[in-house]
Order: C-alpha cells, then sequence, then structure tokens
C-alpha cells in the first residue's frame, strides 16, 4: 500500500501539468486550458460529428444481438483506435435474442376496412405467418386497461391509447410510457389475443415507434404491435363512429427468437497520470432498434461521450484516466450494462456520467455528492453557467448504462438534455444524422469536456461517504 502511494505521489510529481494559466488561454507547457478547450469544442469541436456521421452512415441500424450490432462494435473499436485511445476491446457477453421478422401488418375488417401502420414491439410473440384475428377492445388510456376485468379483455386485440405530449425533461416517457412497458404484459395476464398501443411518441408521422416490453415471468408474450399516431387516432375515431358495434381487426407479426447469441461492450482509455485513482466513466450504448439508424439515440452519445475525452486529453494527460463505455444490447433491457457491472464489479469507478437522450443542448446539471462533497458540486456547476446550463438540488441517479456506478454506491451525475424534440424520433426510422443541430451537438461536447476535465484532475475523493 506504501509504495503504490509513492508511486502515485512521484508520477503527480514529475507528470502533473503546470496549472499556471496565461493570458491566451493556454497552461505553461503550451496545451490549452480546459476553459479554452471547451469554449473551442463549443465553438469548433469536429470529432462529435465524425462519430455520429460516421457510424450512421457506415452501419445504420445495429439491433442487439445480431451481425448490424457487431459491424457497429467493430466500427466503434476502429474509430476508438484511430484515434488514439488505449486498451481498446470488445468485452463481449451472451444474450436471448429477439428480432422483429419481416411481416407486420394490421387490417381493420368489416365497415371501416384498412390498413393501419404498424411495427412489432421488442419482445413480442409472433401471430404466425397467417395471423391471428380477433375483436379489438378500446382503452383510451393505461389506466383503463389496467381497471379492465378479465372478461372484457379474454380473446380480444386490446388497443391501448394515451395523452403523451413533448416535454423537456421528458418525463411523460416514463409516465404514458407504461402503455408499452407494461400494457402488453396487463394484456397477456389477462388473456388478450394481442395487443396494439398508440405509438409511446409525439410525431404525426406514419413512424411507428418500437421499444422494449416487459412481460412478467410466469405470463406468456402475445403479439404486440406500436401504431402511429394518426393510425391510432383514426381508430378511436372508428370506435366513436361505431357506436358500439365490434371492430375487428387481422393483425400479423412475426418476429422470431433466434436463440442465444454474442453481443458485446465497446471499451476504451485515455489513460491517466495515476491508474490507482478510480476512473472517470462516460457512457452511452451502441446498439439502436432494427428500424432505426440511431442518431439521437445513441449514436449522438457516444461521439459526445468520446469527443469530451480527446478534448479533455488535448489540455494535457489528466490525473485521472478516463473510460469511454460503448454499451451493447441496451434497448433491449440494459443487457449491456448489466454485464459491464457484473465482469468489472471490483475495480471501483470515480464517477460516471451517461448521454443517451439525443443531442439537445444541455440545460441542466446534477450529482449525487451535492451534500458530501459541496465544493467539488458547486465548482462543476459553476464551470458550465457560461454555456447556458443551469444548477439542481435533484439527486442524480444516472442513466441506464451506469449499472456499475449504482452497483458501487459512487458518484455519478446527470447532464439533463433539452428532450423536447427527442420523442418525434425515438425508436423510428426518422432517427437520423439530419435531426441532430451540429451547434447543440457542440453545446453537449463542451460541456462534457468541461465537467470530465475538472473530474479526471481531481485528487481527493468525489463522493465522499
Ligand atoms: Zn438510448
Ligand atoms: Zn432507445
Amino acid at each position: 500500500m506504501k509504495s503504490t502511494l509513492t508511486l502515485a505521489a512521484l508520477a503527480a510529481a514529475f507528470a502533473a501539468p503546470a496549472i499556471a494559466q496565461t493570458a491566451t488561454g493556454q497552461t505553461a507547457t503550451g496545451a490549452p486550458s480546459l476553459e479554452a478547450q471547451a469554449d473551442m469544442a463549443a465553438e469548433s469541436d469536429a470529432i462529435a460529428w465524425d462519430f455520429v456521421e460516421g457510424i450512421t452512415t457506415e452501419v445504420g441500424p445495429r439491433q442487439a444481438g445480431t451481425e448490424a450490432e457487431k459491424r457497429g462494435r467493430d466500427w466503434a473499436v476502429a474509430w476508438l483506435r484511430a484515434n488514439g485511445f488505449r486498451n481498446v476491446a470488445d468485452e463481449p457477453f451472451e444474450m436471448d435474442t429477439w428480432i422483429p421478422g419481416g411481416v407486420h401488418r394490421a387490417r381493420v375488417l368489416g365497415d371501416f376496412a384498412q390498413d393501419l401502420v404498424i411495427q412489432p414491439l421488442g419482445n413480442s410473440a409472433s401471430t404466425g405467418a397467417d395471423g391471428i384475428e380477433a375483436e379489438v377492445v378500446y382503452f383510451p388510456s393505461f389506466a383503463d386497461l389496467e381497471a379492465a376485468p378479465a372478461a372484457a379483455v379474454r380473446g380480444k386485440i386490446a388497443f391501448v391509447s394515451h395523452a403523451m405530449k413533448p416535454s423537456m425533461d421528458g418525463s411523460h416517457y416514463g409516465y404514458f410510457g407504461e402503455a408499452r412497458f407494461s400494457g402488453p404484459g396487463i394484456a397477456a395476464a389477462k388473456g388478450a389475443a394481442g395487443i396494439v398501443i398508440r405509438s409511446i411518441g409525439t410525431d404525426y408521422h406514419r413512424n411507428p415507434h418500437t421499444g422494449v416490453i416487459r412481460f412478467p415471468d410466469g405470463v406468456e408474450p402475445i403479439p404486440a404491435g406500436a401504431l402511429t399516431l394518426p393510425d391510432a387516432e383514426n381508430l378511436a375515431r372508428m370506435f366513436e363512429r361505431a357506436e358500439g358495434r365490434p371492430i375487428r381487426m387481422r393483425l400479423t407479426l412475426t418476429p422470431e427468437r433466434i436463440g442465444t447469441q454474442v453481443s458485446g461492450n465497446v471499451v476504451g482509455e485515455i489513460v491517466g497520470r495515476d491508474p490507482s485513482l478510480p476512473p472517470v466513466l462516460l457512457a452511452c450504448h451502441i446498439d439502436s432498434w432494427w428500424n432505426s439508424p440511431g442518431a439521437f439515440d445513441d449514436g449522438a452519445g457516444c461521439a459526445i461521450a468520446a469527443a469530451a475525452a480527446k478534448n479533455v486529453e488535448a489540455t494535457g494527460t489528466p490525473l485521472r484516466t478516463i473510460r469511454v463505455l460503448f454499451a451493447g444490447a441496451e434497448e433491449v433491457g440494459l443487457l449491456g450494462s448489466v454485464a459491464y457491472s457484473e465482469a468489472h464489479i471490483d475495480e471501483p469507478i470515480g464517477v460516471a456520467f451517461e448521454s443517451d437522450f439525443g443531442a439537445d443542448r444541455i440545460w441542466r446539471f446534477e450529482s449525487n455528492f451535492r451534500d458530501s462533497n459541496p465544493d467539488l458540486h458547486a465548482r462543476l456547476a459553476a464551470s458550465v453557467a457560461r454555456f447556458g446550463v443551469a444548477d439542481s438540488t435533484i439527486v442524480a441517479s444516472g442513466g441506464a448504462d451506469i449499472n456499475i456506478a449504482r452497483d458501487q454506491d459512487t458518484a455519478i451525475i446527470d447532464l439533463q438534455q433539452d428532450g423536447t424534440r427527442y420523442f418525434d424520433f425515438h425508436h423510428t426510422p426518422d432517427d437520423t444524422l439530419d435531426k441532430i443541430d451540429p451547434e447543440q451537438l457542440r453545446q453537449n461536447v463542451a460541456v462534457w469536456t468541461q465537467i470530465a476535465g475538472i473530474l479526471a484532475n481531481y485528487e481527493g475523493t468525489i463522493r465522499p461517504k
């Protein structure tokens, strides 16, 4: 233990860059100061754009457990190596894998006969190639489905709507998203033949929003699909005009389970001057849904994390190692995040944060050490005020890909992005590069650079217990 401390002290003494700063924004070593580098990132960072432009162009959709996700990981490994990251690896884990299949149809029969636009939800069962035909039962809200007696649902196709609206903090997703997260499991437990939901989204394009379903243990999955908002509203109007007459639907969804496949977590490091100090972990996820090129979700997140790490390195080798984690198989249930925590639980993390809410501007800073390390919290909050980021008393809980930080009960930061537009594109074919506003992407990189740079050069315990 003593020798470790001595080595660390020696390393710090010989390798620490001078902190005196000249009037030109340079440190005495000639490297830009952290503040100057973050300001530069806000003006002209090209690293994040290079990443997200590259992965959406060269790879596109990256469904977990498939060869497309593997190509995404290979692309990310090559990008990290080409950009000077060290200890780059693709850490494999196995997963039970669901794929969407090729036939997705919802046809209303009888008086209002027409096709509605539908896509399967992740973990949906198959109807078989011939589809199923059943009466549709309409629930205007998730609560209506919950309250319905099983007899009203049994043997029918449940149709669940909701009133999700855009919200800056994305909180409507958690609230109205229950129609997707839990609705299919509840309908299945009540004996439904299938379920169609109004997409958990906020746009009026005819793009269904997919996403994962949680079927409870012991509940047999049923076919489950998402209708676009225009199609869901059309179906609701049919119920008004039908005045009680039954509406029937032929539903065909052909997803498959293809057994155990390999996914992986891509990691890379900017190695710090004192590897004995717990690293700064910057996370995102590399997978997307099969129907989505994953520009906002979450190519941009990986781009922001990687660009921030490079920008901090440009100010001089940081004290702590900065590790990027591009998690695999997030969309289908945080499998990469869980696998990473299991594999690395004995390696303490100093602090972790994640980007997985698009690429629009960061507007609020949160930590989980405001009480235990108020000076550091205040310093971090003050450092990003010039980028329009507000301080907050909310306790950061972290995103999907940093399970390890929660499992280790360590320091977490949330850099909250403006999610007003996010659910216009989320899990749809519209999640494409052109939706990313380069100026807002650069603001993200600037804020991440500033925060990661302070933390990577912080000597003390970030979150004292
Ligand atoms: Zn995501
Ligand atoms: Zn997602």
